[in-house]
């Protein structure tokens, strides 16, 4: 690959058609990081930060990334001259500790500018087999089951393939209830309680097993796997990971405790392709199936999203809803649209298949700051 030239961080905001919410708090905006990495002969590569505003799903925020992507990946990276995803991300781990979210915005840039130089598919870069991929859609808590069974009505009719609803303790069984009443035994139905309960709550989490669903997510610590084990052990419902798999060897650790039967695997949130498709062999390899969650992403993450989710062993939905799901406008194009529960894999587009609206991307930035290879924390 080309030496890498500049690269440039804008934060962006992006209001939420509705607001989101989840166990641990409710967000109305998105504040967006985008990471553009641009080689000696001026080709882009864009990818997306996935660090939400506050340290509620897991440390690393979106300040945290941008001071981090700025002070350390950043110029590292560009006084090394190294260009490639796989080098860089060796030598971005051994100076930098964590901060996977940053890490991994600015490795898969380069993985979107590689996929580009070479004239294929982000998605066939990654080895990614499918030109479809299922999608299902995750929907917030509400404020009582009537009104969640009515939005999983609404949006089990317009043909997603799963539908993931967010619990917490209080907000379960019953709602739950609700949710399979109005849509039947057969719809493929998840939870996620991104890690709300504990250990001692296993009454309450055995009461969901009669729902048959497809999976309970991340039940426990964020930073658990040993207690999930033996929760799954007490439980007929998959457990699946989300928060607690953050690299390769958590992924080993809860393999071998068998602490879930599937994984939900974010780019954002383990480092990066490189390590989303290590822990996506390893599980294929001990038969635990994977799938690929959303961080709320613009159409840049999305479009990173849909890549990976291309690859064979992602057999579960992926949360990867179209644009107008959250935005009024994305600021991709085309924008992602969903026909019949399956959004198209651009694999005839090079890179990750979609074009960046720069106006609208100038228009919504809030700061933008260029380090290049000379003079690396300067300031645009
Ligand atoms: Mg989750």
């Amino acid at each position: 690959m080309l030496p890498i030239r500049k690269v440039t961080l804008r934060e962006l905001r992006l209001p939420l058609v509705e607001a989101f919410a989840i166990s641990t708090g409710t967000q109305a905006a998105r504040r967006i990081l985008l990471v553009e990495v641009t080689d000696a002969e001026g080709a882009s590569g864009w990818a997306e930060c996935v660090a939400p505003e506050h340290p509620n799903y897991l440390p690393e925020t979106i300040d945290i990334a941008w001071l981090s992507l700025q002070e350390w990946l950043v110029p590292h990276l560009l006084s090394s001259g190294v260009a490639a995803p796989a080098p860089a991300s060796r030598l971005l781990a051994s100076v930098v500790r964590g901060h996977r979210m940053a890490k991994a915005a600015l490795e898969m840039a380069l993985w979107e500018l590689e996929a580009r130089q070479q004239g294929v598919s982000l998605s066939r870069l990654l080895g990614g087999t499918r030109a479809q991929v299922e999608t299902g859609i995750s929907i917030g808590i509400q404020s009582d089951p009537e009104t969640l069974a009515r939005k999983a009505q609404r949006h089990h009719a317009e043909g997603y393939r799963r539908i993931k609803l967010k619990i917490k303790p209080g907000a379960d069984v019953r709602y739950v209830a609700a949710v399979r009443e109005a849509l039947g035994d057969e719809a493929p139905l998840s939870v996620d309680a991104n890690a709300s309960y504990r250990r001692n709550d296993v009454e309450a989490l055995r009461a969901l097993d009669r729902f048959g669903l497809a999976m309970l997510e991340q039940p426990l610590g964020w930073d658990d796997r040993r207690q999930h084990a033996a929760l799954q052990a007490e439980l007929r419902t998959p457990i699946c990971l989300d928060e607690s798999i953050r690299c390769l060897e958590h992924a080993q650790e809860a393999i071998e405790l068998q602490s879930a039967r599937i994984v939900n695997i974010k780019p954002g949130r383990v480092g990066g392709f490189g390590a989303a498709q290590a822990i996506h062999d390893l599980c294929q390899r001990h038969g635990v199936a994977v799938w690929c969650g959303g961080m709320l992403e613009s159409g840049i993450g999305r479009a990173h999203n849909v890549a990976l989710a291309s690859l064979p062993n992602f057999v579960h939905p992926g949360d990867i809803s179209p644009s107008r799901r959250y935005w009024e406008r994305d600021i991709v194009n085309p924008e992602w649209t969903m026909a019949n529960g399956v959004v198209d894999v651009p694999v005839h587009e090079p890179g990750m298949g979609v074009r960046v609206d720069l106006d609208r991307v100038d228009d919504l930035s809030v700061r933008q700051q260029v380090l290049d290879a000379t003079a690396p924390r300067s300031r645009s």
